[in-house]
């Protein structure tokens, strides 16, 4: 008899990650099963992913949106359930497997700590967690024995490459970044910088909030953070460097000097698969390299006076305690503004910096106290914008 499917709770379904997860899904052949799904505001393509899907819950976590919902339109047995705590719900149901963290920004902790204070799985892509809270995600691991899959196409990258070898061989974890539009462009052309220039991205098609920060490079600040939490690593032992192409995912090296990286197109359905069907390898619906072509590969140092923000990353990670947390906000508030048209792009990383310069720092925060520091974090970011 075949085995019945893994459970999975897709939180953020209408997202990129979302929908990415929905086709490693549907490839599955019933190894993998949607029995959650959740939108903030796309009502539309939430109730077209349900009646493909057929979940048991959908959760609207916007109650304003919820009554958007046009329920006719999903299966007689789908439930929807509303509202931020219905997220919680779902992660801790019984009836589920692995929550796919799929939701962007801060929104998506509070779920993604259910589901490891029940001991589940948890397949991340949300970064903003492990960057906020990640020392105490760690300990909550220890404690509960969950478990937190990386679908964040570096640390995956990162998780399979340091099979290679013991932890206490690692030398250095070296993340890849593709430089993001602007790599090239002439450093003072950089204020005049556009939305849908920012949103432009050369190898990657993503959500617009990490789409900007693949642009500032806060994207691979945001990483450096999670990678020391996520593989208990120093900060002083994780390296960047910037690789166009994005096909090397990111590279371990050992004591040896032996360097183990992963490598396929830039393809997020990939990672997740490997999250989702973890421990198995299955044949999926990633691209893959055509070895009939020529595949030239570069790599080189990231040019720091162009993107300071990798330098807030690497003093984040070092500080650890608060400073996550104040960058993250800080950095999701500011983002919103540029987007809204109230910040320059070149003021986000400076927003950054003054913030996180002028808290101040506590190293051994409760979740609580990290909230709280969230919400002045955006107040000061809204200061900011004033000035
Ligand atoms: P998207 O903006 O495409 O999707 C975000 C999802 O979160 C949507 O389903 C959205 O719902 C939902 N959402 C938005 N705000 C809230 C909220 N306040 N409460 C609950 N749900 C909310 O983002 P991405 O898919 O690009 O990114 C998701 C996460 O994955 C981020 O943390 C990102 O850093 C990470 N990641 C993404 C990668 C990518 O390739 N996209 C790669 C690596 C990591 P709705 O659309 O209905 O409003
Ligand atoms: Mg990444």
């Amino acid at each position: 008899m075949a085995d019945s499917p893994k459970h999975i709770a897709v939180l953020g379904s209408t997202g990129s990650i979302g929908a990415n997860s929905l086709d490693v899904i549907a490839a599955s052949e019933g190894q993998l099963k949607a029995i959650a799904l959740s939108a903030h505001s796309r009502m539309d393509e939430l109730a077209a992913q349900a009646k493909k899907f057929r979940p048991r819950w959908v959760v609207v976590s916007d109650p304003k949106a919820a009554k958007r919902l046009d329920r006719k339109k999903l299966p007689s047995d789908c439930e929807v359930l509303v509202g931020p705590d219905a997220l919680v719900e779902v992660a801790q149901h019984a009836d589920v497997d692995v929550v796919l963290a799929g939701i962007v920004g801060r929104a998506g902790l509070e779920s993604t700590w259910a589901a490891l204070e029940q001991g589940k799985t948890v397949a991340l892509a949300n970064k903003e967690t492990m960057v906020m809270a990640g020392e105490l995600v760690s300990k909550l691991l220890a404690e509960k024995g969950g478990r937190l899959l990386p679908v964040d196409s570096e640390h995956s990258a990162l998780f399979q490459a340091l099979s290679a070898g013991k932890t206490d061989e690692v030398a250095r974890l070296v993340l890849t970044a593709s430089g993001g539009p602007f790599k090239d462009l002439p450093l003072h052309e950089l204020q005049q910088i556009t939305v849908a220039e920012a949103l432009a991205h050369p190898t990657w098609d993503m959500g617009p909030k990490i789409t900007i920060d693949s642009a500032t490079m806060m994207n691979k600040a945001l990483e450096i953070v999670e990678a020391r939490w996520l593989f208990g690593v120093p900060a002083e032992k994780i390296a960047v460097v910037i690789h166009p192409q994005s096909i090397v995912h990111s590279l371990v090296e050992f004591v040896d000097g032996a360097v183990i990286a992963q490598m396929s197109p830039p393809d997020m359905r990939l990672p997740i698969q490997y999250a989702l069907h973890y421990p198995n390898r299955v044949a999926g619906v990633a691209r893959r390299i055509d070895w009939g072509q020529a595949l030239h590969l570069n790599f080189d140092p990231p040019d720091r006076d162009r993107f300071p923000a990798i330098g807030l990353g690497e003093q984040a990670a070092k500080a650890g305690g608060t400073a996550g947390a104040v960058l993250n906000a800080a950095n999701e508030a500011a983002v919103q503004s540029f987007l809204d048209g109230d910040l320059h792009f070149t003021e986000i990383v400076p927003a950054c910096r003054s913030i996180l310069k002028a808290h101040n720092h506590e190293a051994r925060p409760t979740l609580e106290q990290l909230v709280k520091l969230d919400k002045w974090a955006r107040q000061e970011v809204s200061r900011w914008v004033c000035a």
